[in-house]
């Protein structure tokens, strides 16, 4: 499929906490990427997780960003306003027969695997996000599946990976920035999750409806989603949307090799600026934690 001819990228983070240095050099090599190609930077809040998210963090990356120097155009989009947009996609899913409702509680989905070890034939494999899930509620019957819902036991809907895949013809490719043509295995995850069952859509399903929406033509994000790209290849597939390119940027690093967390307050973005720093001071800030 062709791609967006104009360049635009995103950063997209979610107002759980504070903006860190990470953060920052995310932010930052999103801005210079669009800058340097006479493209355009977007901003986007994503917020689905209305028990995580607070109006006080998204204020903070307003601030945050602008004292970086940032600008993006307005309104930004907050994915909290644009359930009914996710509700579509989980619908043409729905309708491909791709998905299936799942009322396993992490403890179910613990016992389960911890039986599956003793068996060795059975042994629960292992994806980017620890162990998959095993599949539990996949073989319900419709009938056991609206008995259970009509009881009212809370449920998420999953992808039936091996369903979707049996839909893909030709193997499907993505591009890297750094490294090329990358075939995809989104298989690793497994059924991932696509709606939860405390909100109806899951951060996967959201990101990728959303940078088709805004045309987003690059993302660049850190490595810790290179396997996420993979998958989300795979949607664009199941979904009829164009596919974009990607980059994996390093992640920073504290001295004993320790990913920066939004809970440490001393490599806040509000801390740093609030310390009476410079954002031009910021790169060289950057650089230690590379
Ligand atoms: N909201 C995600 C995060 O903060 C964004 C990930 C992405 O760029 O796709 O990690």
């Amino acid at each position: 499929m062709t791609q967006s001819p104009k360049i635009i990228t995103r950063f997209a983070p979610s107002p759980s906490g504070d903006l860190h240095l990470g953060h920052a050099y995310s932010a930052k090599l999103n801005y210079d990427f669009a800058r340097d190609n006479g493209g355009e930077f977007i901003l986007r809040i994503e917020d689905i997780d209305h028990l995580r998210c607070k109006a006080e963090h998204e204020q903070s990356i307003y601030d945050d960003l602008e004292w970086l120097g940032l600008k993006w155009p307005l309104p930004v989009r907050r994915q909290s306003e644009h359930f009914d947009d996710y509700a579509a996609a989980l619908s043409t899913l729905e309708t491909q027969g791709l998905l299936y409702p799942c009322f396993c509680s992490r403890k179910d989905i613990k016992a389960e695997i911890a039986e599956s070890t003793r068996a060795p034939h059975l042994r629960p494999k292992l994806g980017p996000e620890g162990i998959i899930y095993p599949g539990i509620c996949r073989p319900l019957s419709a009938d056991e599946r609206a008995e259970k819902i009509a009881s009212g036991i809370p449920h998420a809907m999953r992808l039936d990976m091996e369903k979707a895949l049996s839909l893909v013809s030709d193997p499907l490719y993505w591009t890297d920035l750094k490294t090329g043509e990358q075939l995809a295995d989104p298989a690793m995850l497994g059924d991932v999750v696509l709606a939860r069952k405390d909100f109806p859509t899951s951060y996967h399903l959201s990101v990728v409806i959303d940078d088709h929406l805004q045309n987003i033509s690059h993302v660049i994000r850190g490595q810790d989603l290179y396997y996420a790209s993979h998958f989300h290849r795979l949607l664009q597939y199941l979904l009829g949307l164009n596919t974009l390119s990607y980059d994996h940027h390093a992640l920073l690093t504290t001295k004993d090799g320790n990913r920066l967390a939004k809970r440490d307050k001393s490599i806040t973005i509000k801390s740093i600026r609030e310390s009476g720093a410079r954002a031009e001071d910021l790169d060289a800030l950057i650089k230690d934690y590379l």
